[in-house]
């Protein structure tokens, strides 16, 4: 839940004072505080990691979804409890839908999926203290819950990752005894929780009781989403227990979180933070990844209007997306599940229907959906993976291996390139268009030849006639500022 952002918080003038502004519950990404990036390798000028496929990478992050209780009912009352003042929580909440039924899961699910979709969908696992979903969900049978788990594993589960938004996204629980925390305030609410710094055992201990119930319902994560403000104050410990928590509960090789909104000219590509142990057969890191589009699908109550256009318009000439991806930037989309679900008119969701088909319309085939766990990796891969100069070849040496890893060369030779690992050749075909590049092809270009395989874990050489002459080094260093990093 992301309202107001923190911007509009300053624009606003603070109505609480200075003191408030620091309860504001989102964060941007250009705000967040130095969180330490630990070590990076060796790389060589020249060689220039591209996007998968050379394609802009899209995805969709829904907030606030879970299996049927829908969060704009239950968590207002929650909420305006601890900001009696705050006139937006003061909506008529009693009047609106208890529950987003599963039919509306289908519905959107299976759109998603025929049109290509992938992005994260949130199961909160406690929400708004309602019940646990690993065990009873008052005011639905048990079998009516099992049913709607049921549904998230098998349709939502391939195309987005799952993650908890902390346990309740409300009243923080103490761990020791499972119930919410006795005093109300908005320090014991999980949106605004802790406001200064906590240590990271505390932080990861938090976020491994939210993501051991969605293991015990079978939903396996590689990621979480703060709800709100969460983490606000602590973001470096923040930063560090995700990975702790992940790595713990799932033992997830690359953890990742979403936390943050790149607004504006703002870098919208993800951070990868707290590498450490690179080089050891173990290494560490968290990637933090950004939304950079939204929230205007009827927003985190579902009763707001829904303004598809600002992603984008019907032509797709116009929209954040779009500007993201002339920019070349990845294009994150993100709102809130009962803004989809617009108290049952579905509003949210049939822009949403007019929007994808815009973007696929202009930016189809320059464009590849992604989860946010693929995305994380990706960046995870093309930072950390040491590039290091060869006769005729470039080698590489990977932490983690990453399907259609895409890296152009400065060379004008048109014979082909080829690709050793493990002792194996792989074998290229040439492309004939930057649209048709897919893992085992490669493409020439007036820049360079580029290469699209996918990169195994440990020691690839990549060889290429006339990779080096100082020529083609020259003519793609422009490009290699651009895109590298
Ligand atoms: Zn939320």
């Amino acid at each position: 839940m992301r309202v107001p952002t923190r911007r509009e918080f300053l624009r606003a003038g603070g109505a609480l004072g200075a003191a408030a502004v620091a309860l504001g519950p989102d964060s941007l990404f250009g705000d967040v505080p130095d969180i330490t990036r630990g070590a990076r390798p060796s790389s060589v000028p020249g060689l220039e990691v591209l996007h998968p496929r050379g394609r802009v990478p899209l995805s969709f992050i829904i907030d606030d979804s879970t299996c049927l209780v829908n969060m704009g009912h239950f968590c207002m009352p929650q909420f305006a409890e601890v900001w009696p003042e705050r006139e937006d929580y003061k909506k008529p909440w009693r009047t609106w839908p208890r529950e987003i039924p599963d039919d509306f899961v289908r519905e959107f699910g299976e759109w998603c999926s025929g049109h290509g979709v992938r992005g994260k969908y949130s199961v909160v696992p406690n929400p708004a203290c309602v019940g646990w979903l690993d065990r009873e969900l008052p005011g639905w049978s048990r079998s009516e819950l099992q049913a709607s788990l049921k549904l998230v594993r098998e349709l939502m589960l391939p195309s987005w990752d799952i993650h908890p938004e902390m346990i309740t996204h409300t009243r923080l629980i103490d761990l020791k005894t499972g119930r919410p925390v006795a005093e109300v305030s908005p320090l014991t609410m999980e949106n605004w929780y802790p406001q200064g710094d906590a240590s990271v055992d505390e932080l990861a201990s938090y976020i491994a009781y939210a993501l051991r119930i969605l293991r015990n319902c079978d939903l396996p994560c590689e990621g979480i989403t703060t709800p709100g403000g969460f983490g606000g104050g602590a973001e470096a410990s923040l930063s560090r227990a995700v990975g702790e928590a992940v790595r713990d509960v799932f033992g997830a090789e690359i953890p990742h979180y979403f936390k943050y909104v790149a607004e504006g000219d703002e870098s919208t590509h993800p951070r990868v933070e707290h590498v450490r142990g690179l080089g050891s057969n173990d290494p560490r890191l968290v990637v933090n990844v950004p939304a950079g589009a939204g929230d205007w699908f009827g927003g985190w109550e579902g009763d707001e209007p829904s303004r598809g256009h600002l992603y984008a318009d019907a032509e797709a000439k116009s929209g954040r997306m779009v500007e993201l991806i002339e920019r070349g930037a990845p294009a994150i989309m993100y709102c809130h599940w009962p803004g989809l679900y617009t108290h049952g008119t579905k509003d949210g969701f049939r822009d949403l229907q007019k929007v994808v088909p815009a973007l696929a319309g202009r930016f189809g085939d320059q464009t590849i959906w992604m989860k946010l766990s693929e995305i994380a990796r990706y960046q995870a891969a093309k930072e950390l993976t040491a590039v290091t100069r060869e006769e005729g070849a470039v080698a590489l040496e990977a932490p983690f291996a990453c399907p259609d890893f895409t890296v152009r060369l400065p060379t004008r030779s048109p014979a082909p390139p080829s690709i050793r690992h493990d002792g194996h050749t792989v074998p290229l075909k040439e492309a004939r268009a930057r649209r048709d590049l897919s893992s085992g092809t490669w493409l020439r270009e007036s820049e360079g030849a580029t290469v699209c395989f996918d990169l195994r874990k440990g020691r690839t050489v990549l060889t290429v006639r006339g990779v080096w002459s100082s020529r083609a080094i020259t003519s793609s260093r422009k490009a290699y500022r651009h895109s590298w990093l």
